[in-house]
């Protein structure tokens, strides 16, 4: 990958089209069925591109626009996986879903999204970014009634992670990304096991590699959650010293509106850091000199040459406007300290 300074990216989702699905909304349905619908999320795709290109955005990603959630979806591919008959669970202790069940061995036969990656990969020169969910959360984003063990669960899954993740790299991806919004919630896990299953789902990659922690979407259930956890949240302080030991390169840290103390970055020094400076869980959008300014307070503790500019989390649920007002933001802001730096 060509050495940026500040690269700019987003987390991963943008909102799909009208015509493709339902905007505002998680699970949204597909409007369309077969061969049209494989046309349709390739012509998302290709707007969402042109519209991160537009914006200047250094680092480019799908915008999750083939995909329905980005944990479901990745499940949906493997065998062992009921689809059919669902059940309700409570993800991250937090709300309800109707999930899918695993019913046997689970096994990726087949790739999930590969072609789409090589789609994207011939629409742009640009470093591109693919986002997988990790073992951690995929476990928690379903009810288990073969294996009966987070952990022997967590296990397979990043074993079919990683055979992904080696054809995703193969087919020029630069950045594969794993999303693992539960590690903020089941800190022991993560220590027990999580932290190991992930590095199982990176083993043999040499493209970089990056996980995405964070309060999750700007939806109600997150946003009241939020309010439980008091002025200061240093959930990151539990996991971040297994991190900074681990093969990750990138970490991503929700900074904007968010009362993490930025301080925690000490824990993963030397590491890159995803510095989310674009608030998800508001339609305000951010102005460049408040990007800029989350920016230069997260200076104090990474070094430019690590800091990647972005958002704190998927921005799936907002509006396509407002989603694009953010991406301009985004890069707006980052220019400002770049200029600072004289880079
Ligand atoms: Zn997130």
């Amino acid at each position: 990958m060509k050495k940026l300074l500040l690269p700019t990216s987003i987390v991963g989702s943008l909102p799909k089209p009208a015509w493709l699905a339902p905007p505002e909304k998680l699970w949204s349905p597909w409007k369309l069925e077969g061969d049209q619908l494989l046309e349709g999320k390739q012509d998302a795709l290709r707007i969402s591109l042109q519209e991160q290109q537009l914006a200047d955005l250094d680092i480019i990603c799908d915008g999750e626009q083939t995909r329905q959630h980005f944990v479901t979806t990745f499940i949906e591919h493997l065998s062992g996986v009921d689809f059919e008959n669902r059940k309700t669970v409570k993800i991250r202790n937090r709300y309800d879903a109707s999930v899918p069940v695993v019913v046997g061995e689970v096994a990726r036969q087949k790739a999930v999204f590969v072609e789409d990656a090589k789609f994207l990969r011939k629409q742009t020169n640009k470093p591109i970014k693919w986002a997988l969910p990790g073992p951690l959360t995929m476990v928690d984003t379903l009810y288990d009634d073969h294996y009966k063990s987070r952990e022997k669960l967590a296990w397979e899954f990043a074993k079919a992670l990683n055979e992904e993740a080696r054809e995703l790299q193969d087919a020029g991806v630069d950045i594969i990304q794993f999303d693992e919004p539960a590690f903020n919630v089941f800190f022991d896990e993560v220590n027990d096991w999580g932290m190991a299953a992930l590095e199982r789902a990176i083993e043999g990659l040499h493209c970089q590699t990056a996980v995405h922690i964070c309060y999750g979407y700007g939806i109600q259930a997150n946003t009241d959650w939020k309010k439980t956890l008091g002025s200061e949240w240093r959930q990151y302080e539990e996991i971040f010293p297994k991190i900074q030991k681990s093969k990750i390169d990138v970490v991503s840290l929700e900074c904007h509106n968010s009362n993490v103390p930025l301080n925690l970055m000490e824990l993963v020094r030397g590491k890159k850091v995803m510095v989310g400076a674009i608030d998800v869980a508001t339609n305000t959008i951010e102005t460049p000199e408040e990007v800029a300014d989350t920016l230069r307070k997260a200076l104090e503790f990474v070094d430019a040459e690590n800091l990647y500019p972005s958002t704190n989390c998927g921005m799936a649920p907002l509006s396509r406007d407002v989603a694009r007002g953010k991406l301009s933001a985004l890069s707006a802001g980052a220019e400002i300290i770049r200029k600072e730096l004289g880079i």
